[in-house]
């Protein structure tokens, strides 16, 4: 029997089945549950800080406000599942919020929130290849002093060295496209504001990275397809094992894949809401 297809990819999406086509499987077709991870969650913390930052006036937007829109991001995500499954203890958990806001304090080396002129937040945008579907969520667009197009992606993990620096603005010229093709015009700009380091990527999307773009995905997809149909995602051991929430799966460590999709299938029925009979 072979695998539904995915509903449509994103960015995160084309890296997971390009990293590993055996965990994209896990995360994306049996859909096995994933405890929270420690990067993860800072990030989503961080972001949601900068997210109530650009809620305020240009001017509002200074440091202090926003430590205060973060201390408010800590008491959203406090009873969150995605943090309190950290388990933390209370070094760890001081460790894990003076950590963010090291990074929220890093963002203002890297430009003046007041000179920003936002159009979105977290916006979310969808756009079709063909029969494929794209999506994805672009942290911030706003319009440069031309009246151009900035996207604009934070990112709270490790500066890439200059080998997967191309592959990181991929995932940029992604977001670019679904500017172009919602708003029919393309991005002046796009930038990946590094929070750890803190440091920018910048690129200029052109005509020769939207076509690139549109020929990884369709051949990432057309590999989604083949692999869905013939039932074959194969493991593809690296460094990301280390991090891979699927070991206990997978061949490469010994484990059986087919034991990841009837877990898959019982947590799905698990959360499915049963339909009522009249
Ligand atoms: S452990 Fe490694 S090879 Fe196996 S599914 Fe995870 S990333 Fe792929």
């Amino acid at each position: 029997m072979a695998h539904d297809l995915p509903s449509s990819l994103s960015p995160s999406r084309v890296s997971s089945f390009t990293d590993c086509a055996l965990a994209f499987r896990f995360s994306v077709i049996d859909r096995l549950p994933e405890p929270p991870s420690l990067p993860a969650t800072k990030g989503t913390l961080v972001h949601a800080a900068l997210e109530r930052l650009f809620c305020l006036e240009p001017a509002e937007r200074h440091l202090a406000a926003a430590l205060t829109c973060l201390d408010q991001a800590i008491d959203g995500i406090r009873l969150d599942p995605e943090f309190t499954g950290l388990a933390l203890d209370d070094d760890a958990e001081q460790a894990f919020f003076d950590d963010a806001e090291a990074m929220v304090r890093r963002y203002f080396e890297l430009e003046d929130p007041t000179t920003i002129t936002p159009i979105g937040i977290e916006l979310k945008l969808e756009a079709a290849i063909g029969d494929l579907r794209l999506r994805g969520i672009i942290d911030r667009l706003e319009l440069d002093d031309d009246g151009g197009l900035v996207v604009t992606d934070y990112k709270t993990g490790k500066v890439p060295g200059e080998r997967q620096e191309r592959s990181k603005l991929g995932g940029v010229h992604f977001y670019a496209y679904l500017c172009e093709k919602n708003f029919g015009r393309r991005p002046a700009r796009v930038q990946l504001l590094y929070l750890s380091k803190p440091e920018a990527l910048l690129t200029t999307p052109s005509e020769q990275s939207t076509r690139a773009l549109e020929r990884k995905v369709s051949a990432v997809w057309a590999a989604i397809e083949r692999s869905c149909s013939s039932e074959d995602f194969r493991p593809r051991p690296s460094r990301l094992c280390d991090w891979c929430a699927f070991q206990a799966w997978c061949p490469a460590f010994g484990g059986d894949p087919a034991e990841a999709a009837a877990l898959g299938a019982a947590a799905r029925a698990e959360t499915e809401v049963p339909v009522a009979v009249a």
